[in-house]
């Protein structure tokens, strides 16, 4: 059995035709990743018993000739930024090097109850901040396509599993491209829900008004699945929306002629002429599907970089005050008073990147500044969602590239944090105006470096972005 290319529909008629058993499958797929993960590092830890446990539950539906759930059986990565019962939780910091969660996040209740099984769980940059998952207190994760080259970030480790083969499909977080990013560069598919659509209960917090859970998948139909199973109103996250959400796999197939399809002018000026000449025969295959393809101008472009890295750093900045040798945390040894306490545990704690977004924030954010950074970005962001409004009156979807460049060398940026965070321009703008996006494989570059397509729609239209990203896929992306 090859796990690393199973689709989650082989894996059902596998256990319906009794071909193998969801132990037999969990066993396999965890000696595998296992032996696989010293090559990318891309898991933190595995969960075995909780695998076995969960298999087992499939294997007795199975026996019992009961309906089986849409992920039975299926091997799933949970980036470790997301609260698993008894599984250690790091955030990819050494604060919570130790943390056991008391409870789950409602995404992973959601992953088990539909006959998943969580193998373990995945590297990320510390508090999912970063491009590249190089701020990791864990160690870095290599690229499964090329090891020299980072996967991505912060969700790095989940992008690695699911190309790496070491899970069928995986959870991510994005705040402000960190699906989208390592998706790219890793060729797989990656969605961010609209803002509201998957609860964001058991998500530790990085900057609450942009945090979202999403899907890693190797193709567009398993992805649709996984967030068929997580989206829906979950009264433990206020933010949670009520919109009912479709049956995504029963419509995928609807064909796209017809869909209006806008390229941003401002996305395309700056590309690495490799990553636009994929992206622009991947528009190509969009037109002989029967798109009809417009230009749309999103003027805030320029601005949402600093309205970005001012709105994030302030929300982390208050999120992150939670870590203080109390509750949660390791306690520096290192110190006699209180004031000591706090100062040395996060002092110890804390990367350099946390550190950097604490200060910044708390900076734009006390009494002198707010007005001239916090307040002008909260109006800043405004606009940069009516930018998106206004395309949405001529076009159905936005077509973009997710990165200006493919998967870059390990170390390359890392000295550099403002060349770093340059690297999330096309991502952070859907970020801002909370709507759903995804990256879609769009073939590779000369030197075999994925490329990803970024497809935007309508706030709750996950349907008609996944559709168009169905059709793209069955096509053959850009070589259609
Ligand atoms: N790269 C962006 C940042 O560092 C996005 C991170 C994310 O989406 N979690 O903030």
């Amino acid at each position: 059995m090859e796990i690393a290319r199973l689709t989650i529909p082989q894996i059902l008629e596998g256990l319906r035709r009794r071909q193998f058993r969801a132990v037999e499958l969990a066993s396999q797929a965890l000696r595998f990743a296992q032996a696989e993960n010293p090559k990318t590092n891309a898991y933190l830890h595995f969960c075995p018993e909780r695998a076995i446990a969960a298999a087992r539950k499939v294997d007795e539906a199975v026996e019992q000739g009961q309906p089986l759930g849409p992920l039975a059986g299926v091997p799933v990565a949970v980036k470790d930024v997301i609260l698993t019962k008894g599984v250690r939780t790091t955030a990819g910091s050494r604060l919570l090097a130790n943390y056991i969660p008391p409870y789950d996040a409602t995404a992973v209740v959601r992953l088990e109850e539909a006959g998943a099984v969580i193998l373990g769980k995945t590297n990320c940059d510390e508090f999912a901040m970063g491009s590249s998952n190089e701020n990791s207190a864990f160690g870095a994760v290599r690229n499964p396509v090329d090891p020299e080259r980072v996967p991505g970030g912060s969700s790095g480790g989940s992008g690695a599993a699911v190309a790496q083969g070491t899970a069928v499909v995986a959870l991510g977080s994005d705040t402000g491209g960190s699906i989208r990013q390592p998706a790219s560069f890793c060729g797989v598919v990656g969605i961010t829900p609209t803002y509201g659509r998957v609860s964001r209960y058991g998500l530790i917090a990085f900057a609450s008004s942009l945090d979202r859970i999403g899907p890693f998948a190797r193709n567009v139909r398993d992805a649709a699945v996984l967030l068929g199973v997580i989206a829906g109103r979950d009264e433990r996250d206020a933010t949670s929306a009520f919109a009912p959400v479709p049956d995504y796999t029963a419509q995928l197939e609807g064909g796209v002629r017809g869909v209006r399809v806008g390229l941003p002018r401002e996305y395309f000026r700056d590309l690495s002429s490799e990553t636009g000449e994929r992206i622009l025969r991947g528009v190509e295959t969009l037109k002989k599907l029967g798109c009809e393809i417009s230009d749309v101008s999103l003027p805030t472009t320029d601005y949402a970089i600093a309205c970005y890295y001012i709105l994030c750093t302030a929300e982390a900045s208050s999120n992150l005050a939670r870590y203080d040798g109390v509750r949660y945390t390791m306690r520096s040894k290192e110190a006699s008073t209180l004031i000591d306490m706090y100062r040395n545990t996060r002092g110890e704690g804390f990367g350099a990147e946390c550190k950097r977004r604490i200060m910044l924030g708390t900076y734009v954010l006390s009494a002198g500044y707010y007005d001239a950074y916090y307040l002008k970005a909260q109006k800043v962001r405004t606009l940069v969602a009516r930018d998106f409004a206004q395309a949405f009156e001529k076009v159905d979807a936005i077509v973009a590239p997710v990165s200006p460049f493919p998967a870059f060398k390990l170390g390359e940026k890392i000295a550099d944090p403002l060349e770093m965070y340059l690297s999330d321009i096309y991502t952070i703008t859907g970020s801002l105006a909370g709507l759903p996006c995804m990256s879609v494989p769009c073939g590779r570059t000369a030197s075999g470096l994925p490329v990803g397509m970024q497809i935007l729609t309508r706030h709750f239209d996950e349907l008609g972005m996944l559709r168009l990203a169905y059709a793209f896929e069955q096509a053959g992306g850009p070589e259609a």
